[in-house]
């Protein structure tokens, strides 16, 4: 059983790289295409990053895709091998100083770079143990055991926002985007 504060960790990544997935998809769906690739970037650093955590890999401060690829394949070659396309990302990671340096969009860029984040999400998930998508919380056994308890609990308060009946398939299919409590 891992420790605590690295299941604690585990969960933020995976939240932090969720949002920034769901923050991309939410852009293109609304017409505005410019800060696409650094929002797909930062989820594909973060979901890596997640990846290093749970295998006690220590990565320096980086947008670099290609060292952090570098460091995930130290531990499985197999799973980075699909994903080198993935390094076409970190140009979108640049730091802004002039209007210049943000490299423009064409509709095809930014559907190849939300179709490389989500790959990078669905492999890395599959190797990673389950996390729930609204709190983070791991579940460190078998797949998804005991989120239908979990999801119940009132003193997550998950219910509030969504139904577990509603939630479970679009959790299941990774497609569950973490929100606020309305009440
Ligand atoms: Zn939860």
């Amino acid at each position: 059983m891992p420790d605590n504060s690295k299941m604690v960790a585990l969960g933020q990544w995976i939240l932090k790289a969720d949002d920034d997935l769901n923050v991309a998809e939410y852009i293109v769906a609304s017409g505005y295409y410019s800060a696409t690739g650094f929002h797909c970037q930062q989820s594909a650093e973060k979901y890596l990053k997640a990846y290093l955590v749970w295998n006690d890999r220590e990565f320096p401060k980086t947008h670099d895709l290609e060292l952090l690829l570098d460091l995930v394949e130290a531990v499985d070659r197999e799973l980075t091998a699909p994903l080198r396309d993935i390094i076409v990302l970190t140009v979108y990671s640049v730091e802004v100083r002039y209007p210049g340096d943000i490299p423009e969009m064409s509709s095809d860029d930014v559907n190849k770079a939300m179709s490389l984040a989500r790959m990078v999400k669905e492999a890395v998930m599959e190797k990673l143990p389950k996390v729930c998508p609204q709190c983070g919380h791991v579940f460190n056994g078998n797949g998804w055991d005991g989120i239908d308890a979990h999801w119940r609990a009132k003193n997550l308060g998950h219910e509030n926002i969504m139904s577990y009946e509603e939630a479970w398939p679009l959790i299941q299919a990774g497609k569950y985007k973490r929100r606020g409590d309305k009440k």
